[in-house]
């Protein structure tokens, strides 16, 4: 019965309608909410034609809009239909929803966040240091934000919570490869939400229908359950389900990147292949270098070679015999790429692409190739089987792509698909490549270009860049975990200087096995033995524990939601990763054999209770490396006060 509209409400429906451009939505048990659609040759107003509990019909000036209602699970789902109802075409220039959210128990807008994180990148340019206590929230509803979100950066949602990080208000568009601009504003004591959408072109391609649906939940529930049912019903609507990832990506990667840059070569890095075998990495990540000049050739359009993805020869003079060598360790190995970049003195742009390239709206030629151009799909399919066949390489690891542009202003010809699909075809057409030469390749990209919308084509997504600081790569983790629940979440490289302090490195590799496939960046050919040693320690940790710590369930708590501690959970272990000296409580949520905490508090003492915990446990610490400090304590009743060494850990197994 919550369901039945009144008639109240339908008479105000109908004569807002018949005044004002938007619909607002009719059913009981969803914020209030307004939809509007700019449609070419529609000047009128919508004018209510039918409604019951959970169907409504608009007519007006030869279109009907239907809205239907679904509730699934803690989602309700506002389906819309518009089409022409005479047969004449539909072009939709934009479409949109407002929802109205009285402020009381709103506190923070949590998501989108990534974009945010990813240009703290900026921040370290500028200082050269990362922010202290950045939180895990975009900013509080006390203030307004405004975020694009395009096919090649983000997902078409918003999500707000209360003060303890509990969901209060989540909503997002389902259909996937549209962009759309999120919105937050202070009116009044509401907190007004705004979700547009518009592509490069009109909408539908080729007239017809258009449809879509608004996702809300507004079920009190940990945050990161919320959005990831959202992500899982964005899925669904697109009926997309991602293939399964190899398995051989859950092995530790090591990256040329952060201590070398572009100055690598071959016998470097065979060098320094051979040291992470020893230390337990189990992939090797070529970085940016090896098909171009160092000193920034990657980035050169001008006069950079970068889209021929050739090893160049003066410092990798046979790359596929590199690359069985590593193989013959028992390595995998990938390369970097960024296949919508090209050079003008590459072979390809030369002899092929050069009229591929997109045009700015002033009719400059930019350093990327259109994935609107009908050719480009198939050039990155073909390069990229060329590639696995000529290198035997393991994967390709995706870079920059999301600095291609939302529209091309050239006048080569183009697909009729918008920008976004035809975005997503492309990535989707390299990894396709890749594969039809070898099955089990993977591909990898980090935030913003892996997102909900792309990350079919991919198998691994990352943070961004922040090598340098644990805590800031952490958030930005967390962020992922929600819409990649079926790909493998992987670190950004970490790195940190020679000189760094035993606890620091502790703390770093600590964060690492919690946030997913591990991936350094450290020149352990020149690093203390130290460091070695500890990297060598948490490399097998992750290892021994990778089934927890990949396929467990994984949760935030603690006394600062927007610094969270963190909680894995496995079939017969917890992994515990505290973040917050004032969090005094371990929520278990139910009883297992072996809780593992790991201190990455700036304290070495560690005061807490632990919820089922066994009634009578031994306590183990260890330092950073993984040696044993100090004797093994006895637990009573979950009441840990200890001291664990920062950096380090301990282990909690019944008596
Ligand atoms: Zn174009």
């Amino acid at each position: 019965m919550e369901h039945v509209v009144p008639i109240a409400l339908l008479t105000s429906a109908l004569t807002a309608a018949a005044t004002a451009a938007p619909v607002k939505v009719p059913f009981t048990g969803v914020p209030e909410t307004y939809l509007s659609f700019e449609i070419e040759g529609f000047a009128g107003s919508w004018v209510l034609q039918s409604a019951n509990a959970d169907f409504v019909r608009y007519v007006s000036d030869g279109f009907r809009l239907d809205l239907r209602l679904e509730r699934r699970g803690s989602q309700t789902i506002v389906h819309f239909d518009l089409r022409p109802e005479d047969g004449q075409g539909l072009r939709v220039r934009s479409y949109g929803a407002k929802v109205v959210l009285p402020q009381a128990g709103l506190h923070a807008v949590m998501v989108p966040n990534q974009h945010k994180i990813a240009r703290l990148l900026d921040y370290w340019g500028e200082h050269h240091k990362w922010p202290e206590n950045f939180p895990l929230y975009r900013n509080l509803t006390s203030e307004e934000f405004k975020q694009a979100a395009p096919t090649n950066a983000e997902a078409p949602f918003i999500l707000i919570t209360d003060d303890r990080g509990q969901n209060r208000a989540a909503v997002g568009w389902a259909a996937a490869e549209r962009g759309t601009t999120l919105e937050g504003k202070v009116e009044g004591s509401n907190y007004v939400l705004t979700l547009d959408r518009r592509e490069d072109v009109p909408l539908p391609p080729g007239g017809g229908a258009l449809q879509d649906a608004l996702v809300f939940d507004t079920t009190l529930q940990p945050w990161m359950t919320a959005e990831e049912a959202y992500a899982r019903t964005f899925d669904r609507y697109n009926g997309r389900k991602h293939d399964p990832v190899p398995a051989w990506t859950s092995e530790p990667v090591y990256c040329t990147w952060y201590c070398y840059g572009d100055k690598i070569d071959q016998e470097g890095v065979l060098k320094i292949a051979r040291k992470c075998k020893e230390l337990g990495f189990g992939t090797i990540l070529i970085d940016a270098g090896w098909d171009c000049r160092t000193g920034g050739g990657y980035i050169d359009w001008e006069n950079g070679i970068l889209g021929d993805y050739i090893a160049r020869p003066e410092r990798f003079p046979d790359m596929p015999g590199l690359v069985k060598q590593i193989h013959d360790m028992g390595l995998r190995v990938m390369l970097w790429c960024a296949p919508f970049w090209e050079g003008k003195k590459s072979i390809a742009y030369r002899t092929k692409t050069s009229s591929w390239h997109m045009r700015d709206s002033e009719g400059s030629e930019m350093h990327e190739l259109c994935p609107r151009h009908p050719e480009v799909r198939k050039h990155l399919f073909e390069r990229f089987a060329w590639i696995a066949k000529t290198y035997d390489i393991d994967g390709m690891w995706i870079d920059a792509a999301d600095a291609v542009r939302g529209v091309c202003y050239a006048d080569h010809p183009h697909v009729d698909r918008a920008m976004g699909p035809a975005f997503v075809d492309c990535i989707k057409a390299a990894r396709d490549g890749l594969r039809s030469v070898k099955p089990d390749a993977a591909t990898e990209a980090r935030v913003m270009h892996a997102n909900l919308n792309t990350k079919m084509a991919f198998d691994m997504v990352q943070p961004s860049d922040a090598p340098q600081s644990y805590e800031i790569l952490r958030l930005a983790g967390i962020h992922l975990r929600p819409w990649a629940y079926d790909l493998h979440v992987k670190n950004d490289p970490m790195y940190w200087t020679k000189k760094t302090d035993g606890a620091t490195v502790g703390k770093f590799l600590a964060t690492m096995v919690c946030n997913g496939v591990p991936a350094l960046s450290v020149d352990y050919l020149t690093a203390p033995d130290e460091h070695c040693r500890i990297t060598k320690a948490w490399l097998a940790f992750y290892r021994e524990h990778k089934d927890t710590l990949l396929k467990g369930k994984f949760s935030l708590f603690g006394a600062d939601f927007g610094s969270p501690d963190m909680m894995i959970l496995g079939t017969s272990e917890a992994v515990v990763y505290l973040k917050n000296p004032a969090t005094s409580e371990v929520e278990l949520p139910r009883r297992v054999n072996r809780i593992i905490l790991l201190n990455c508090t700036s304290s070495d003492e560690v005061r807490l209770k632990i919820a089922h915990a066994p009634a009578r446990a031994r306590m183990t610490a260890y330092n950073p490396d993984w040696s044993q400090a100090g004797e093994p304590a006895v637990l009573d009743a979950g009441v840990v006060s200890a001291r664990i060494p920062q950096g380090g850990a301990a282990i909690v197994t019944a008596k």
